[in-house]
């Protein structure tokens, strides 16, 4: 008799401010084709709660930056044959990583007025740190588009095609004009990877690099480049220290300007 088992999917949350999640959901009447495809064991955001099953594919939402966090990723890494991260949080430690910058109990105490009662780690980790990962989805947040691609893929039993080239390509395929070029915007794109179909600049905007490092990216240059265009070296480190300041090619670049600006 023909099997008629659907693959099972969770959509797992760890520490982060649930803007990935949103990604399915805003998937509107996609996402309602998707749930005819597959099984959702674990989604608690749009309502099924069963975070120990066993599935085919789960979805990782958020950084380890409490001791729960680092007892729970291993129980899903156990649970599930494709481990999928999503979004900066999971796949670099998000912007709460800034806190590995500094000195985390004295953050705590200045924040909250019964620090005691807080449990958190003195770091924001990615997911990679302490289990094994099969893809990697950037962005904050990640974009449905690459969600449903990446999910179509692994049901047909193909790993999805990484995007990383940079968002400056990207421009160029849409004929967006440069504004770093054109407006002197401090514009993170020559690094910074795409996948968001460089949503910014279409705006007029400079891109904060929201998906983190593409391949290859030449931050030294791009630093020099800020400061012809007059930021100071606080500036330039804090372009680089953001969403995506756990990326070893950010946080590297960042501390150096930081350097500059202490030197
Ligand atoms: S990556 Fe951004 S949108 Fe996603 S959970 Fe983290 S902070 Fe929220
Ligand atoms: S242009 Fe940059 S900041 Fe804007 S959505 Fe894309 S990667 Fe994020």
């Amino acid at each position: 008799m023909e099997s008629t088992a659907k693959p099972k999917v969770a959509v797992h949350k760890f520490s982060s401010c649930d803007g990935c999640q949103l990604a399915f959901l805003n998937l509107g009447a996609a996402l309602m084709q998707v749930a005819e495809l597959v099984d959702f064991t674990h989604f608690a955001e749009a309502g099924p709660l069963a975070p120990d099953a066993a599935v085919d594919i789960a979805f990782v939402e958020g950084s380890i930056a409490t001791p729960d966090d680092l007892q729970r990723i291993a129980r899903v890494r156990e649970q599930s044959r494709f481990l999928v991260t999503i979004g900066a949080c999971a796949t670099a430690g998000g912007v709460q990583a800034l806190r590995n910058l500094a000195n985390a109990g004295e953050w705590i105490a200045g924040v909250y007025a019964r620090p005691e009662h807080i449990h958190s780690l003195d770091r924001s980790t990615p997911i990679a740190e302490h289990v094994k990962v099969d893809l990697e989805l950037w962005g904050c947040p990640v974009n449905g588009r690459q969600v449903l691609g990446a999910l179509r893929a692994l049901l047909f039993g193909v790993m999805p095609a990484q995007e990383n080239d940079k968002v400056c390509m990207e421009c160029k395929r849409r004929q967006t004009v440069c504004v770093m070029v054109t407006r002197g915007r401090a514009c993170m794109g020559p690094v910074t990877r795409t996948g968001c179909g460089a949503l910014c600049p279409s705006f007029g905007r400079d891109c904060y690099a929201c998906y983190g490092p593409a391949e290859n990216p030449n931050t030294a240059a791009l630093a020099r480049r800020f400061e012809g265009l007059g930021l100071v070296p606080e500036a330039v480190a804090r372009r680089f220290l953001f969403i995506n300041n756990g990326a070893p090619a950010f946080r590297d670049a960042g501390l150096k300007s930081g350097e500059r600006h202490d030197g």
